[in-house]
């Protein structure tokens, strides 16, 4: 089959003929329609992820077709989303329905050969396929994989965002729209902070109040320029991007009890939050990380009754030979806002 491949942080990314996965007992192979470019992506190929594993088939957000399932024959030909946390099924965690943090997880695109392929295996597929309703087109579903679903568990799982809540969100990538758009057709008010004015005006579209910032903005200032907005503060802040300035900001920008969660992730664990701020306003601080394949459902009731729309924020579909350049590309200025969308069988 056809693959995105590199062979070291930083090198070249190239379209390379590699064998087919081939399935044991407990596994599947699916048939890739649509994957996305997402930024973990290129934190991989930088080198910023201590798990990837080299050579590297890049890719973790995909949609696609079941076309082998050696002990879940019926599932064959189905259209399916997969979870970017490959997990066990059998650990504590997993038993409590946590898959998201199994402690035996595996992840495409970092520890297993990716999605950037017309093909992926997918291990321990009865605890990690998620059927596709047919109403849930490939380019809506793909994003299922890591950010919309991402997003959705942020607000609703983690967070357990309320109708009406206020919600601050920062950085409006593909995380930070799914989050606005969830937010709003929840009925909150929501603001996104970001630097760029493309993602912004996306932002706008979406339903959020927009506030751009520039690159060498303080925390306090960004948290002021909410507070114009919401001056009480907000009740739940998302940090989309993985930023010691915007994480702080996001604790600064709460209400009282508010809730911060973080899902970007920070080169270095570098964040030093105000902890003096979170005890005295009893502000809590919480880590979302993907979402368990059994917590799909609720979230595809909202896309299939179009209350959710994740297609979207799709902005670009390309190729794989698109998708190399577009990969290495992601660390520049002007990068293109919104979802890209890969189409590995072209
Ligand atoms: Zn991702
Ligand atoms: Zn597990």
């Amino acid at each position: 089959m056809r693959a995105l491949r590199y062979d070291s942080f930083g090198g070249p990314v190239t379209i390379e003929t590699v064998p087919d996965p081939r399935p044991e007992p407990l596994d599947a192979i699916v048939k890739v329609s649509r994957t996305g470019l997402c930024r973990s992506d290129y934190r991989a190929w930088k080198g910023h992820d201590a798990d990837v594993v080299l050579p590297c088939i890049p890719g973790h957000e995909y949609a696609g077709t079941v076309v082998a399932a050696p002990t879940l024959p019926h599932l064959v030909g189905r259209r399916v989303v997969v979870p970017f946390v490959i997990a066990c099924g059998d650990c504590p965690e997993c038993q409590h329905g946590q898959g998201q943090v199994c402690r035996f997880q595996r992840q495409p695109g970092f520890t297993d050969p990716g999605s950037f392929a017309e093909f992926v295996l997918v291990p321990r597929a009865r605890t990690n396929l998620v059927p596709l309703p047919d109403s849930v087109g490939d380019d809506a579903a793909a994003s299922l994989g890591c950010r919309f679903a991402t997003a959705w568990r942020a607000l609703v799982g983690v967070a357990r965002i309320q109708q009406g809540d206020s919600v601050v969100v920062f950085g409006a990538g593909g995380v930070g729209l799914a989050a606005i758009m969830i937010a709003s057709a929840m009925d909150a008010q929501v603001v996104a902070v970001d630097i760029s004015d493309d993602a912004l005006a996306l932002a706008d579209r979406f339903g959020a109040q927009v506030i751009p910032v520039g690159a060498r903005n303080r925390p306090q200032d960004i948290a002021a320029q909410v507070r114009e907005i919401l001056p009480d503060g907000a009740a739940i802040g998302i940090d989309a991007v993985g930023s010691p300035t915007l994480a702080t900001a996001s604790v600064l920008s709460l209400r009282r009890r508010g809730r911060h969660v973080q899902v970007g992730l920070m080169d270095g664990d570098s964040s030093t939050l105000p902890i003096g701020d979170i005890v005295a306003r009893e502000l809590t601080v919480l880590g979302s990380h993907g979402m368990a394949a059994s917590d799909y459902p609720e979230l595809l009731r909202h896309v299939e009754a179009g209350r959710l729309e994740p297609q979207l924020l799709v902005t670009a579909t390309v190729g794989l030979a698109g998708a190399a350049s577009a990969l290495v590309g992601m660390g520049g200025s002007g990068q293109p806002s919104g979802i890209r969308l890969v189409d590995p069988q072209s």
